[in-house]
């Protein structure tokens, strides 16, 4: 069973929340999130774009989905996003983002995994690793691989595989209007399902 995170919601909640359950460090409970430089699109719009379509692509291949989110108007913080997933023990955790940059040159996809330290590291990796050789066959896909994360609240509170796809950045205009083709982010979800089968099939 697959459980997809569509990052962020249409406001921010400030109060904080521990980052992790071994530290007393404390972060926003769900930031703001980027926006499309030229679509004006909030980025907790793609990621709920993103999340239905790839729910779509999922259960036509037979998976069980669930979403933390079906709707902008929701207050769910990323520790309570993880503890949704880690009752009903998913087999893997997507959580769909878009990236920004200060450098509107900066582009590309890339998927974030907990740091080596956590359990739930080389699960996570082995399915970040299978999603990243698959969107790198796509045409037209810049993709800058995998990056570790050991302040993410979302990571530190799974207690089952996660990955965190950033799936371009909204500050780069060409990508920005790229995230808001259907044929664009439909290839890339295509891949991360054929890259999510792959995982599966190792389990
Ligand atoms: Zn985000």
């Amino acid at each position: 069973m697959v459980y997809l995170d569509p990052g962020h919601q249409a406001r921010a909640n400030t109060i904080h929340e521990r980052v992790s359950p071994y530290s007393n460090e404390t972060k926003m409970k769900v930031t703001g999130g980027t926006t499309g430089v030229v679509t004006r699109k909030p980025e907790y719009v793609l990621n709920l774009e993103a999340a239905f379509l790839l729910e779509e692509l999922l259960t036509e291949k037979g998976f069980e989905v669930y979403l933390t989110r079906s709707a902008h108007d929701v207050d769910i913080s990323n520790k309570e996003r993880a503890e949704m997933a880690n009752e009903k023990k998913a087999d893997l955790v997507i959580r769909l983002h878009a990236d920004g940059a200060e450098n509107p040159n900066v582009s590309g996809f890339g998927v974030l995994v907990p740091s080596k330290k956590q359990a739930i590291a080389k699960q996570s990796n082995l399915a970040a690793t299978l999603i990243v050789s698959e969107v790198k066959k796509q045409s037209g896909m810049k993709v800058n691989g995998i990056r570790y994360r050991s302040d993410l609240t979302g990571f530190n509170w799974s207690t089952v595989p996660v990955v965190l796809l950033e799936m371009g950045y909204m500050t780069n205009p060409t990508e920005d209007q790229k995230l808001s083709n259907p044929a664009y982010l439909e290839g890339m979800l295509q891949a991360v399902t054929t890259g999510v089968e792959k995982y599966a099939a190792l389990q």
